[in-house]
C-alpha cells in the first residue's frame, strides 16, 4: 500500500489503516425495531493508505475505482452537489472528512484498496467509512473513542452520503474483536462482546454468495418497515421490541400480515438473546438451530426469502450442516452456514450441486473467521 501511495501522489504515506467488512449471525430485521443484532467482523476489508495535506482538501483515490477525486473538507453535504456517478463512491470518504472536520481533522490524501465485493451486504461501504474515519483521527491526534466514531462514520453514511441506515454496520467495523461477535442493543445503542470463535470447536462458518440481486425489489424493504411501524402503533408500543407477550400481541391484531410480522421480530430477538446464552455457555455447534429457526421465521412470516437462499440451507442441511440462515434484507444477496470443519466439503459439495441442477450460476463462497476489527497496520 505504502509503494502504491507513493506512486499515487508522489510522497510517502504517514501510515496505512483496515476496516473489516461484516456478517450479521442473527438478528435480522430487528435493528428498526430497536432490538438486537450479533455481527462479527470478517477478514477481508477496506485499506486505506493516508498522509495529511495542510491545505483542507480531501483527495482520495481507490484501486477499484476510476477518477481521483479530490473536495474541500468544509463544504456542505455531499449528496446536495449532485456529483457525477463516477465520483459517486467519493462520497463515503469525502462525507466522513466532513463529519470529523467539526472535531479538528483535516485534509488528506488517501489511497484505498479492497478485498471486499461491493453490494453484496458484507458492508464495504462501512469499511471505506471506518478506515478512513480512523485513519484521519489517528493522523490528526484528535481523542474520539470508537462507539463515538462509528456513530460519525453512521451520521456520514446519513447525511453525506442520503443513506438512511442504522448503527450496526459502523459499529461492527470498529468495535468487533477478534473471536467474537458484538452484541449490539439497538435502542441503547450499548454493545457487548461474545466469544465466537468456530474454529476452536471445529466448527465453520461459511458465507455463500448466492449471486441472486436484490436491486429491482428496494420497495420491499420500506414495506416491511412500515408494516413494523403499523403494527407497533396498533399495539401501542414504541416498537416491536417492546412487545412483552406475543400471544395477547397476536390476539390484539386482526390482519394475518402484521401478525407474521410481528411474530418474526419478537421471536427473532429472542433468538438473538439466545445465541448469546449458548455462546456464552460453550455451546457454539447448537446455535445451528437458531440459525434454522430465524431462516424459516425470515422465510414464512417474514416472507424476503428467494429461492437461491432456500435451497443453499436445504442443501447445507441434507448433507449435514448444524444450520444455516438468508442475511441481510432479503430477496438476493448471501446466505451463512454453520457445519463442523470436517463437514464442510461435503456441505460446499451439496450447495454446488444444488445450484447445478437447477441451472443457476455458481454460488461463491468464503470462509468467515470472526476477525479484528478496525486497525491501524503500519
Ligand atoms: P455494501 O456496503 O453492502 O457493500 P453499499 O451499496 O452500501 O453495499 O456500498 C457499496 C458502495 O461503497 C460502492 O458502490 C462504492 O461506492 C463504495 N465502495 C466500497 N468499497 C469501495 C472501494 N474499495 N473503492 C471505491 N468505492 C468503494
Ligand atoms: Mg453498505
Amino acid at each position: 500500500m505504502t509503494e502504491a501511495f507513493r506512486a499515487a501522489f508522489g510522497r510517502p504515506a504517514e501510515g496505512v489503516w483496515h476496516a473489516p467488512g461484516r456478517v450479521n449471525l442473527i438478528g435480522e430485521h430487528t435493528d428498526y425495531n430497536d432490538g438486537f443484532v450479533l455481527p462479527f467482523a470478517l477478514s477481508r476489508g477496506v485499506s486505506v493508505a493516508a498522509a495529511r495535506r495542510d491545505d483542507g482538501v480531501l483527495e482520495v483515490r481507490s484501486l477499484q475505482a476510476p477518477a481521483t477525486v479530490t473536495a474541500p473538507v468544509d463544504g456542505g453535504t455531499v449528496v446536495s452537489e449532485n456529483w457525477p456517478s463516477d465520483r459517486a463512491w467519493a462520497a463515503y470518504p469525502v462525507g466522513v472528512a466532513r463529519v470529523l472536520r467539526e472535531h479538528g481533522t483535516g485534509g488528506a490524501s488517501l489511497l484505498v484498496d479492497s478485498d471486499l465485493p461491493q453490494g453484496a451486504g458484507l458492508s464495504s461501504s462501512a469499511a471505506l467509512e471506518c478506515a478512513t474515519a480512523l485513519a484521519l483521527r489517528d493522523l490528526y491526534g484528535v481523542e474520539i473513542d470508537r462507539p463515538a466514531l462509528a456513530r460519525l462514520a453512521q451520521r456520514a453514511e446519513n447525511e453525506q452520503v442520503g443513506m438512511p441506515c442504522g448503527l450496526m454496520d459502523q459499529s461492527a467495523s470498529l468495535l468487533c474483536t477478534h473471536g467474537h461477535a458484538l452484541m449490539l442493543d439497538c435502542r441503547s445503542e450499548l454493545s457487548a462482546q461474545v466469544p465466537f470463535d468456530p474454529a476452536a470447536s471445529d466448527m465453520t462458518l461459511l458465507v455463500i454468495n448466492t449471486r441472486a440481486s436484490h436491486t429491482l425489489t428496494g420497495g420491499d424493504y420500506g414495506r416491511r418497515r412500515a408494516e413494523c411501524e403499523e403494527a407497533a402503533a396498533l399495539l401501542d408500543v414504541p416498537a416491536l421490541r417492546d412487545v412483552k407477550d406475543l400471544a395477547a400481541a397476536l390476539g390484539a391484531l386482526p390482519d394475518p400480515v402484521l401478525r407474521r410480522r410481528v411474530q418474526h421480530v419478537v421471536t427473532e430477538n429472542h433468538r438473538v438473546e439466545a445465541a448469546v446464552g449458548l455462546l456464552r455457555a460453550g455451546a457454539l455447534p447448537e446455535l445451528g438451530a437458531m440459525l434454522n429457526a430465524s431462516h424459516l421465521s425470515l422465510r414464512d412470516q417474514f416472507e424476503i426469502s428467494w429461492p437461491e437462499a432456500d435451497a443453499t440451507v436445504d442443501a447445507a442441511l441434507r448433507a449435514g450442516a448444524r444450520g444455516g440462515r438468508m442475511v441481510g434484507g432479503g430477496f438476493g444477496g448471501s446466505v451463512i452456514v454453520l457445519t463442523s470443519t470436517a463437514r464442510a466439503q461435503q456441505v460446499r459439495d451439496a450447495i454446488t450441486a444444488a445450484y447445478e441442477k437447477r441451472s443457476w450460476t455458481p454460488p461463491e463462497f468464503l470462509e468467515a473467521p470472526p476477525s479484528q476489527g478496525a486497525h491501524r497496520v503500519s
